[in-house]
């Protein structure tokens, strides 16, 4: 955003690959997207000193070209979040949280204490609106309706809001291959689709990760032009527990961007 207002953008990051959970050619091509609006990443990267000198902020780093000073006018610090619970007399009412202050639920989001429920953020866990939105769901169903609704298992759709979008669901390539899935794997750059050319919005790719033992889909990442809402389909699928086969031989409307599942599905191939 900042890049786009004009700043020059350089990105510090202390791990090997920028969005870590993301599978490795995810992540490339995604940091070659932005490295083409100018933006600068260090990877790897330990900050070691921040000084404001002369109204100019002088941030020394090492990285594997040295040691280096990068100099800039802002400096934003994205180091993660904490729950704001230490406040909410917790203890007082006996409570349990974890050591990072995050409330212990169960599946159904019961707190220890009898009548007492934690939905959203605070309990910890992937923290996105459409996840509390969902929590509230279940507390809902299950208060009032008389329904047995639990959080285990659930599938997570999210989306990176970046331009092009990194839209994802169920698991990874490196998730999946670290559960001892025996994968097959589909891929499609966006250069293949249709409606991405004629948008001239060709950057990204399409992943689709498969268990080849019954050709259901485990997880998709999709770096695409709305990418966020692409992914959605494929999550449909994963809820109507439906293989990726039934995808392959859809008729797609011509020209959307969905139609880029006919060579995503053709692609699907046993893994190595
Ligand atoms: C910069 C940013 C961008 C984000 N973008 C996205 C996105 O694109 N999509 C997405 O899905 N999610 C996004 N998220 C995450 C999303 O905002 C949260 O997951 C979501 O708001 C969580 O909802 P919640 O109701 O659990 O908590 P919150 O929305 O944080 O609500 C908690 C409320 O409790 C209040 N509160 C706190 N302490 C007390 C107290 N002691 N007494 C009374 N009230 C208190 C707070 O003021 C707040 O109003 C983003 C978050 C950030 C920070």
């Amino acid at each position: 955003m900042f890049r786009r207002f004009g700043s020059r953008v350089t990105v510090l990051h202390t791990g090997k690959q920028f969005v870590s959970r993301e599978d490795p050619e995810i992540a490339a091509e995604l940091q070659k997207v932005l490295e083409a609006e100018g933006i600068q990443f260090v990877l790897d990267a330990r900050t070691t000193r921040v000084e404001n000198k002369n109204s100019s902020i002088m941030l020394s780093f090492e990285s594997a070209s040295g040691s280096s000073i990068a100099t800039g006018s802002h400096l934003l610090v994205a180091t993660g979040r904490r729950p704001n619970t230490d406040d909410l007399g917790l203890d007082k009412a006996g409570i349990e949280t974890d050591k990072s202050g995050f409330i212990k639920v169960n599946g159904r989001l019961e707190t220890n204490i009898r009548g007492v429920w934690a939905l959203g953020d605070c309990k910890g866990g992937p923290a996105f609106t459409h996840l509390s939105y969902n929590d509230f769901q279940i507390v809902y169903g299950n208060l009032i309706e008389g329904k047995n609704l639990t959080i285990e298992n659930r599938l997570v759709p999210y989306c990176v809001f970046t331009d092009p979008q990194l839209g994802g669901v169920g698991m990874t390539e490196k998730e999946a291959r670290g559960k001892g899935f025996k994968l097959k794997i589909g891929r499609c750059p966006m250069t293949y689709v249709a409606r991405a050319i004629e948008r001239g919005e060709t950057a990204g790719l399409m992943k689709i990760v498969v268990d080849a033992s019954n050709d259901g889909i485990l997880g998709a990442s999709i770096l695409a032009s709305e990418g966020g809402e692409l992914v959605q389909i494929l999550g449909t699928l994963m809820l109507a527990k439906q293989p990726y086969t039934l995808l392959k031989g859809a008729v797609y409307i011509h020209p959307t961007l969905a139609e880029g599942f006919f060579s995503l599905m053709e692609d699907v191939k046993l893994a190595d």
